[in-house]
């Protein structure tokens, strides 16, 4: 055991009737970190909380928080240890404001009702100010909580939980249902917290979990199927097996290429038929797979799906041939958008994307010349 893990966890088993939840389940994270966890529906995640929060019982093995071992501790006083839950649903007093209710939690030992009647203290006023203007919500201070957007209402319930000074933060899936904006918006308010507490987020929302996330580890059937960086957890073929349901017919390093080429069509925003045909060909060409033809292009546009920052993916090709037929993918990619052939690259931020890629992929001018002229 070492003294900067906030979070040990041994062959963690929890069995409901005979059916493991969770199965030998092993995992560690250092303070301070922030930590995402995903993982298809029934992989285990919410169990997982429910056992370091003390609401269920471990079968076997078991969790040490900051050295300490949780077994037989009830969920009170896991609490009053350091572990705070936000669930997934905000808990608000809706008829109370948004600065009543940090009140209350930051006066934990006063009831509700002397809390709304006695003027708090400076020193409690100072405390709720500095939290509203975290959470970002100053200007509603007085506003009722029922008036406030779900997004708002998420950020409240964090606030609220912030204000017990947790040492632990489990947050289980903050931003379902809520809009673009919004999530953004509690993805840079836990980043904000994430430099002064450990933090635990389970979540389904990839572009989200992009946002935040420096380490993720993916929970399969009840243990861990892999950790690591988004970008590397995103081409892991175990991931994307689990995630599709079945073996992808193509190599994480195509799947990579295939991402980045990609990368360069959704730039503008829109990702045109034109380009999806173009890619679907082209790499079904460079692929030798087993796979039928129709059922590898269903596969691939799934991929084509997502969005990726190209900085995330090109930082890991090595091969120079590679990085040329990127290059050369990419261009294609662009030039078919255009509204034109005397015209090409009209689309300003395609122009752009194809620009960075080409400082990313860093090749000698020459060859991105000869690249162009030969396309
Ligand atoms: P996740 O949050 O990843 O979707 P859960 O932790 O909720 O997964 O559930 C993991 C598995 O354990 C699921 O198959 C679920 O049906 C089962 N499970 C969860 N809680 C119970 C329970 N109290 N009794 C029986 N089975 C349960
Ligand atoms: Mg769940």
């Amino acid at each position: 055991m070492s003294k900067n893990k906030i979070l040990e966890i041994e062959n963690l088993t929890v069995s409901f009737d005979g059916f493991k939840a969770l199965d030998q389940l092993n995992f560690s994270m250092d303070t301070g970190e922030l930590r995402v966890i995903i993982g298809p529906n029934g992989a285990g995640k919410t169990t997982f909380l429910d056992v370091i929060t003390g609401k269920v019982q471990p079968t076997q093995g078991r969790v040490l928080f900051a050295g300490r071992n949780l077994r037989h501790i009830p969920e009170y006083k896991i609490a009053r240890l350091g572990i705070g839950r936000k669930f997934q649903t905000p808990r608000v007093y809706l008829n109370l404001t948004v600065k009543e209710n940090l009140d209350l939690v930051c006066n934990r030992h006063k009831t509700v009702f002397s809390t709304l009647l006695n003027r708090p203290s400076s020193s409690e006023r100072r405390n709720t100010s500095s939290l509203l203007s975290t959470i970002g919500l100053e200007a509603k201070a007085n506003l009722q909580a029922q008036l406030l957007s779900h997004g708002e209402k998420q950020r409240l319930e964090i606030g609220m939980l912030v204000a017990q000074s947790p040492d632990l933060l489990l947050v289980d899936e903050p931003v379902a249902g809520l809009t673009d904006e919004e999530t953004e918006n509690v993805g840079a308010l836990l980043l904000a917290l994430a430099q002064s507490h450990s933090i635990i987020v389970i979540e389904h929302d990839m572009e989200f979990v992009r946002q935040i996330a420096r380490q993720v580890t993916v929970l399969h059937q009840g243990s861990v199927l892999c950790e690591g960086t988004m970008d590397e957890v995103q081409n892991d073929p175990r991931v994307i097996e689990v995630y599709l349901g079945k073996k992808p017919s193509i190599t994480p390093h195509q799947m990579k290429m295939l991402r980045i080429v990609a990368a360069m069509a959704w730039s503008d925003g829109y990702f045109a038929p034109e380009q999806e045909a173009l890619i679907l060909s082209r790499f079904s060409q460079l692929l030798s797979t087993e796979a039928q033809p129709e059922e590898l292009q269903q596969e691939l546009r799934n991929y084509l799906a997502q969005n990726i920052p190209i900085e995330e993916l090109v930082t890991k090709i090595e091969s120079p041939e590679e990085r040329e037929l990127i290059l050369k993918l990419g261009y294609e990619v662009i030039k078919i958008s255009s509204r034109t052939p005397n015209e090409p690259m009209i689309n300003q931020e395609e122009a752009a994307a194809y620009e960075k890629l080409i400082q990313l992929l860093n090749l000698p001018p020459e060859v991105v010349k000869r690249v162009e002229m030969e396309n």
